[in-house]
């Protein structure tokens, strides 16, 4: 997708912090942290949200979360961390690639806002 900022991202056509690469995604570090810890953990296929996502993208989608699992053991989250993903514009989803927040580092509170 020329338009979309991961996708740019991704092609390396806009620098980011990259936390962590492989073939199925890519982690970075949010450039407005929500917290000590704030990394977004993308697929390399643009999907605008899991709405998007098929049957046949499921293990992309499993992929991820194991990608922040891990990323979260590298940063050192040993007290917690939350996984988030802002669907559609009333949750507050701004850019449409889906990602994964991961954030930690700090006390979370429930509900969110
Ligand atoms: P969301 O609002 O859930 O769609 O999250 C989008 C996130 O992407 C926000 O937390 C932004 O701060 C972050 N973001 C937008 N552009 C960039 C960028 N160029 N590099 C890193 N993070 C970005
Ligand atoms: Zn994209």
């Amino acid at each position: 997708m020329p338009q979309c900022v991961f996708c740019k991202i991704i092609a390396k056509e806009i620098p980011a912090r990259i936390a962590h690469e492989d073939e199925t995604s890519i982690a970075f570090h949010d450039i407005n942290p929500q917290a000590p810890v704030h990394v977004l953990v993308i697929p390399r296929k643009h999907f605008a949200s899991a709405e998007d996502a098929g049957e046949a993208d499921e293990p992309v989608l499993g992929h991820l979360h194991r990608v922040a699992a891990k990323l979260a053991r590298e940063l050192q989250l040993t007290a917690g961390y939350r996984i988030v993903v802002n669907t559609g514009a009333e949750a507050g989803q701004s850019v449409f690639h889906l990602h994964l927040h991961l954030l930690g580092g700090r006390p979370m509170r429930w509900p969110p806002g």
